[in-house]
């Protein structure tokens, strides 16, 4: 049985977070601080520097030689620029902050700087439309599950560089599968993947206008959008629900671990194929979930919430 405590503070405290900011910096600001050779330098011997879980704290000197820095003014200026937002100034030395780690981070998994490429390969898995083996690709920091025949987009999502490089066609695809699972399964609960706000989603008429409209594997496509890092996806119906707690007790008592379970092989999650209109007012979709023969059949309202789970 299923029991949720949403019970996460306690009666007698308020659940309204005081989110005083602090100092902030614009990001046009924060962005224009880090168009110095120096300081990516600067950020870069910081991190580098540190072990994993322990962010490393490098005295002055220990600093400027590991960036290797000529003229320690030079250096002086360019550390007191990162200093507050990106680096932080403790009684040990410097480390760096929130900020400057996401910004090292970004730059070792190369999102704003790898081209890398997958040519087109061929997967085990069939489309669920046409029944031709489906294929795989990644380009353009977008990895896609697409059917050479009829063109059904099975999946496409970006993942960063760092996924393909030094991994098999098996490890990729397992590692892709995991990052659209997680980043869905935030979606799909009204969190943005990307920065946490909050999230709006809707599901489209399906003569909306869209990019892709005419992947004859989808017909319902909802729509999230994050006003806050202004990030926005498409995603199906069925994707949504792979997540959901009577989902994964459906698949596990089959002894499967659906996260594990490549996303373009299972028919409702990856197409229409599975996903009925049941009502208009009030709308209501179902997906029919398989494994094994048995069905688990989930309906939906268009937030889009399951409100009813059939067995
Ligand atoms: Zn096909
Ligand atoms: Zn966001």
């Amino acid at each position: 049985m299923w029991e949720t405590d949403a019970r996460l503070t306690s009666p007698a405290m308020t659940d309204d977070v005081d989110s005083g900011r602090g100092e902030s910096l614009s990001p046009d600001d924060a962005f224009t601080l880090l168009a110095d050779r120096t300081r990516i330098k600067i950020l870069r011997a910081l991190g580098d520097a540190s072990e994993p879980g322990v962010p490393e704290t490098l005295t002055f000197s220990e600093l400027r030689q590991r960036a290797d820095v000529s003229g320690s003014g030079r250096f002086n200026y360019h550390l007191q620029q990162l200093l507050g937002h990106f680096v932080e100034d403790t009684d040990d030395g410097y480390r760096l902050r929130y900020a400057g780690k996401r910004v090292y981070q970004s730059i070792k998994t190369g999102t704003f700087t790898e081209r890398v490429q997958v040519e087109r390969f061929e997967l085990s898995s069939s489309c669920h439309v046409c029944g031709t083996r489906q294929a795989a690709a990644y380009r353009d920091s977008m990895f896609h599950v697409r059917c050479p025949d009829c063109d059904a987009q099975c999946y496409k999502y970006f993942v960063p560089p760092s996924t393909v490089i030094d991994r098999s066609k098996t490890e990729l695809l397992h590692a892709a599968n995991d990052r659209i699972q997680r980043e869905i399964g935030a979606m799909a609960k009204g969190v943005c993947p990307w920065c946490c706000a909050r999230l709006t989603s809707r599901v489209l008429p399906p003569d909306a206008e869209m990019p892709l409209r005419d992947n004859p594997a989808i017909q319902h496509r909802v729509l999230h959008s994050c006003e806050t890092c202004d990030g926005s996806v498409y995603t199906r119906l069925g994707g949504l629900v792979v997540s959901h707690p009577a989902v994964v007790s459906f698949f596990y008592d089959h002894g499967v671990d659906v996260s594990e379970k490549l996303l373009w092989t299972m028919a409702f999650a990856s197409t229409d194929e599975r996903t009925t209109v049941v009502s208009e007012d009030p709308w209501r979709a179902s997906v029919t979930v398989e494994c094994e023969g048995d069905e688990l059949r989930l309906v939906l309202d268009d937030a889009p919430s399951v409100v009813r789970v059939e067995e």
